[in-house]
């Protein structure tokens, strides 16, 4: 019986005319295709994206050099390394995150007591060596004082939502 069926449903053509129908209904409804770069998808504010070092207004940096981030980092991709200044406080010499180790699970974040290491919402970066795939602590300040305004207004809605 299911060899007489199947038989008749390939002689009929029955599986082509199904695809056909869905192929003819799909074609005039609206269309989900974005027109990447010109167009984008909308992105929560919780994006986990490049990573960024934060400064205070005055430009002090925040990082204290308290090293949790490196320690709850679970991929082992921050590496830091400190000194005190002369006036007491403690800071990095060194902070390097490894992107290629990187999993962008947002601990790092979480952990640090001074909202200065963040993933920002930035997701359209390369690199051109496989060198680059190192962010040293200037390239995190650098990052982080390009997008300070919207890493604030980031900050700001997520608190809202609190
Ligand atoms: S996002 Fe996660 S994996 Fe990446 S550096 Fe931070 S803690 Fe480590
Ligand atoms: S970024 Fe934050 S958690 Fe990491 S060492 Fe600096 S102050 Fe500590």
């Amino acid at each position: 019986m299911n060899t007489i069926t199947r038989f008749l449903k390939s002689l009929l053509l029955l599986e082509l005319a199904k695809g056909a129908a869905v192929t003819l209904r799909y074609f005039f409804q609206p269309k989900f295709t974005v027109h990447y770069p010109e167009e984008k998808t909308p992105k929560s504010n919780r994006f986990r994206g490049l990573h960024a070092l934060r400064r205070y207004p005055n430009g002090e940096e925040r990082c204290i050099a308290c090293k949790l981030c490196e320690a709850v980092c679970p991929a082992l991709a921050i590496t830091i390394d400190s000194t005190q200044r002369e006036d007491g406080t403690r800071r990095t010499t060194r902070y390097e995150i490894d992107l290629f180790k990187c999993i962008f699970c947002g601990l790092c974040e979480e952990s640090c007591p001074v909202d200065s290491i963040v993933l920002t919402d930035v997701a359209e970066y390369y690199f051109e060596d496989p060198s680059e795939q190192t962010m040293t602590k200037d390239k995190l300040l650098a990052v982080g004082d390009r997008y300070e305004e919207s890493i604030a207004a980031n900050r700001r809605q997520d608190a809202a939502y609190r």
